[in-house]
């Protein structure tokens, strides 16, 4: 191991745990650049967390808002006065422009800062009763013990949206990050660890889903899961947690529908349409992949997205002028190259798609177009998870958001419009948890409700207020006296 390499042990009863095994974590810019050794948890060590988390549950639950106040507030702090430089570790990590990757950390400071608040604010409420001389007071508790299982394309934001509310209203955590990238939720462990989070009130297991994510689902001591990643992994675990009656919630993956009037302005189309599909490389569960252009502006939307999209620039994530950052790793650069094989087949025509082989040995992609597409293609059916997007020629409002709605997701969705009817009539109509009006599909608040619908999300919502529904639990008191 190289002296610039980190090597990077699990958390477990508030001691670092490093592993016999451990997992390589290599920049997606520069196969070269090996970041780290990030111990790899199993079995055992899932029932050693899940055990420290057990015996530090009735201390934290009883704690009371002000210490799970401060420890969110220290540690969101932080994460906001070290954003450029944690962002740049994330860009090195994960393959998001450094922009992106500065914003995705803020958001992380955001999202721990706001929850701060929330924990001196979770309340009831005192409710009459039906019968005389009885009063109703109703509470909440913490859930208990929660195992969070997170993906690697927000891998600080999306730990960040599940631990801090997790952490606010007193429950005690078993993160499981994603193995892509342990070294982001790594970040937020010494944080939590230096700002003085009690033994087993954290703790973090790296490793592989499939035994160390597997574990944690299956495992008695854990009351509630928080999932976000695949359709297909999270469709499992919602199973499995149903017959394990365990509280469960999964964010999933996206179909997302953007539609372009003909009334839409250009411009703003263009760059909505630019943002939302190929930014952060296209790996955004909220990326708008399917195109639906109404014929009247087909034609010149086709030409100038072309040209803009195939005018961005490809390149290391770390250099400042780059605009798409390098595909997460090989298997995914694989599966999208297959999508572009398979459209080539579909559509009437593909622009861009080529692997790119740059200065530095990386994961690159060209964006790619997929021109005269049909709703019903594969290519239009499935999440791709890569810089890529269908165009879907339509006749008018109607058709366009009939195709919008036909899609076994429902995420975001979004309208190119100038028409205030089209863009209402899209709101109340269009089947999705979040809707854009002249905003890209991806990019979302921090404290305001996140998920979707059919087969995106299933559970309660993540994020701000509503985020209580799922790591508190309700008691509702009957008092005589
Ligand atoms: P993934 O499903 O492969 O993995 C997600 C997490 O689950 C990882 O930590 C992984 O190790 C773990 N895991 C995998 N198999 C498991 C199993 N059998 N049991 C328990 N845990 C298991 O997803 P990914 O490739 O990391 O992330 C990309 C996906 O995430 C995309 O589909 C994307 O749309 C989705 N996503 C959704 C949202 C949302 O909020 N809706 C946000 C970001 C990403």
């Amino acid at each position: 191991m190289k002296d610039s390499q980190v090597s990077q042990a699990n958390l477990i009863g508030g001691e670092w745990a490093a592993s016999s095994h451990s997992r390589s974590n290599i920049n997606p810019s520069d196969t070269d650049d090996v970041i780290g050794q990030y111990s790899s948890a199993d079995a055992d060590t899932v029932d050693a967390a899940v055990a420290a988390a057990r015996s530090a549950f009735p201390a934290w639950a009883a704690a009371g808002p002000q210490a799970r106040h401060d420890l969110l507030d220290a540690v969101g702090s932080e994460l906001l006065a070290r954003k450029e430089e944690i962002g740049r570790f994330l860009a090195r990590e994960e393959g998001k422009t450094v922009a992106e990757a500065i914003g995705e950390t803020a958001r992380a400071g955001q999202v721990f800062k706001f929850f701060a608040g929330e924990a001196l604010r979770v309340a009831g409420d005192a409710q009459p009763s039906v019968r005389p001389d009885i009063d109703v007071e109703v509470t909440r508790e913490p859930v208990g013990i929660v195992g969070l299982i997170t993906p690697w394309n927000f891998p600080i934001a999306i730990p960040a949206w599940k631990v801090a509310p997790a952490l606010a209203y007193g429950n005690c955590v078993v993160l499981k990050p994603a193995d892509l990238t342990p070294g982001c939720a790594h970040v937020i462990t010494e944080l939590l660890h230096r700002h003085g989070c009690p033994p087993g009130v954290f703790n973090l297991v790296m490793g592989p889903g499939s035994t160390v994510g597997e574990a944690i689902i299956a495992h008695p001591g854990i009351d509630a899961i928080s999932f976000t990643g695949s359709a297909g992994v999270g469709a499992r675990i919602a199973e499995t947690c149903g017959r394990l009656r365990k509280k469960v919630q999964v964010e999933m993956g996206g179909k997302n529908p953007m539609v372009v009037m003909d009334d839409a302005d250009l411009d703003t189309a263009i760059q909505t349409c630019l943002n939302g599909a190929f930014f952060s490389t296209g790996q955004r569960c909220t990326a708008s992949s399917r195109l639906i252009v109404q014929r009247g502006i087909h034609d010149a939307f086709v030409e100038a997205l072309s040209r803009e999209m195939t005018a961005l620039k490809v390149g290391d994530a770390l250099d400042t002028t780059t605009q798409i950052g390098p595909v997460v790793d090989e298997r995914q650069l694989a599966s999208n190259l297959d999508y572009i094989e398979l459209a080539r087949g579909e559509a009437d025509a593909v622009i861009g798609g080529e692997r790119l082989e740059l200065e530095k040995p990386g994961f690159y992609q060209a964006p790619a177009l997929f021109l005269g597409t049909d709703n019903g293609m594969r290519i239009n059916r499935e999440e791709i998870f890569g810089p890529c997007a269908s165009v879907i020629e339509v006749a008018d409002f109607d058709e366009a958001l009939a195709v919008a709605n036909d899609t076994e997701f429902g995420l975001s969705a979004g309208i190119c419009t100038t028409n205030l009817k089209h863009a209402n009539t899209f709101r109340r109509h269009v089947q999705a948890g979040m809707v854009m009006v002249n905003l890209p599909t991806a990019g979302v608040d921090y404290h305001v409700p996140f998920g979707g619908r059919k087969g995106s999300s299933y559970g309660a919502r993540e994020q701000g207020r509503y985020a209580v529904e799922f790591y508190t639990t309700v008691k509702t008191s009957y008092i005589s006296a």
